[in-house]
């Protein structure tokens, strides 16, 4: 692990804007909305987005020069912080052998071997590009498995945008899925049910009617795309007890939490066995790669041994398998109590911040992830992310953009202290936000 130096104070000139504002008005000339991913137009925060020109460990650079102490980090694909010099230079070595086959290379089975080794329920793994690709995966194989065709899925837990997951919740009852999308037909989401999470009650009612038709229950072991709100007690030892009961396949999406909150994941942290797991994120080290994984006799389905069909040119991308073998050979358990550490530098922190300043906050910490809402009462599912005060996040979040820290461009996600910041750079980023909630 190493621990690049860094300043306290970002060290970026005023804004001048010339440069970010002309890139967005090119973008949004050819690319809707001027991105290629919806969040990052900041409407959910207003305002308009800065475009990159590189970044480094802990700090991202926009186009007009400005330095920010970045907590997206790629949405969590950087847990090295960027450009980390031994992530690098394996991508660039890989790049020089070629970038993509269509043909088997070791490197694949490495990673896998690597990922096997670091969370037991993965007996075997496929590796895909994203982690929309791996629940697209893991549905198909657990309907193909089961021989069932209905998915129970949580009120905001995001699993990417495959059409069968696109379903928002009915109003605090378990409900049969509406599309939340258009493009979705009904037909294609008429077998999810959406049920609120942490709610095992709602959960028993689903069951109770259609036990025998639920080929799997999926879940976020931590809820962090409606903001970050940890499982209560006992609650995922329920989803394992209640799938097995009713021979449904029990799918973790660890697409955040995977090696992210610890190397065997959340379901090393919680004790749980799932049947199938999703990975993303760290394990691509910022190139595209994710993977599907876990009881070798399901995984085993898919082609070409079994009848569930999944492929991929560019699976087990060359460069992303560099990138991914690098950073799982950076990272060991004490990485984990280290960001363990700063996670909780930064929530204390922020938790004081907001308190000294008056403003009714839950700072909400999952190992190594920190969210918060702007809220009087604790959130423990999608409604009450909901309720919270995404108004007052916005100007939070512009106020602390101002002072050179970038918080996540929305109130439903997480922030991503990596191993890359250091105490100055958290203690800064408090200073920031007690300024931001005072402003
Ligand atoms: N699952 C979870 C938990 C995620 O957070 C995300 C993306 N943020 C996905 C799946 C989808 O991954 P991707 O964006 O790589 O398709």
């Amino acid at each position: 692990m190493s621990e690049r130096e860094a300043t306290a104070e970002p060290t970026g000139e005023a804004r001048r804007g010339s440069s970010n504002e002309s890139w967005f008005a090119r973008a949004q000339a050819r690319i809707p909305g001027g991105v290629n991913s919806p969040v990052r137009a900041f409407g959910s925060v207003g305002g308009e987005p800065f475009f990159v020109a590189r970044a480094y460990g802990s700090r991202i650079v926009d186009t007009d020069g400005r330095e920010y102490i970045d907590y997206v980090q790629s949405w969590g694909a950087s847990i090295l912080g960027h450009a980390h010099p031994r992530v690098v230079e394996a991508v660039q070595r890989a790049a020089a052998e070629g970038t993509s086959y269509g043909a088997p290379t070791p490197r694949e089975v490495e990673l896998v071997e690597a990922i096997c080794a670091r969370v037991p329920s993965v007996e075997k793994a496929r590796l895909v590009s994203s982690g929309t690709e791996a629940a697209m995966t893991a549905v198909r194989l657990a309907r193909g498995a089961t021989g069932r065709d209905k998915i129970v899925k949580f009120a905001g837990c995001y699993h990417g945008h495959l059409d069968a997951l696109l379903v928002q919740a009915g109003s605090g009852l378990a409900t049969l899925g509406l599309p939340g999308s258009a493009g979705v037909t009904p037909g294609t989401v008429a077998d999810t049910i959406v049920v609120p999470y942490n709610s095992i009650d709602a959960l028993d009612a689903v069951l109770h009617e259609y036990g025998s038709e639920i080929a799997a229950i999926l879940v976020e072991p931590v809820a962090a795309n409606m903001g970050l709100v940890a499982p209560h007690v006992g609650f995922l030892e329920m989803l394992r007890e209640r799938a097995t009961r009713h021979g449904a396949l029990l799918v973790f999406d660890e697409v955040i939490t995977g090696f992210r909150v610890a190397l065997g994941g959340a379901q090393a942290r919680f004790g749980i066995t799932p049947d199938l797991s999703i990975f993303g994120k760290v394990i691509g080290g910022g190139l595209p790669l994710a993977a599907v994984g876990g009881r070798a006799d399901v995984m085993d389905e898919l082609a070409p041994l079994g009848p569930v069909y999944q492929a991929g040119t560019l699976s087990g991308n060359p460069l992303a398998t560099a990138a991914g073998l690098a950073v799982l050979d950076e990272l060991d358990d004490d990485s984990y109590t280290e960001l363990v550490r700063r996670a909780q530098r930064l929530e204390d922190g922020l938790r004081k911040a907001f308190a000294d300043a008056g403003l009714a906050a839950q700072v909400t910490r999952a190992f190594t992830l920190v969210g918060m809402f702007f809220s009087d009462t604790a959130v423990t599912d999608y409604e009450g992310a909901r309720a919270a005060d995404h108004a007052r996040y916005a100007r939070v979040f512009h106020s602390l953009l101002d002072q050179g820290v970038f918080f996540a461009p929305s109130g439903y996600e997480t922030l991503f202290p990596s191993l890359a910041h250091n105490d100055a750079e958290i203690d800064a980023t408090i200073v920031a936000a007690h300024r931001a909630a005072t402003a």
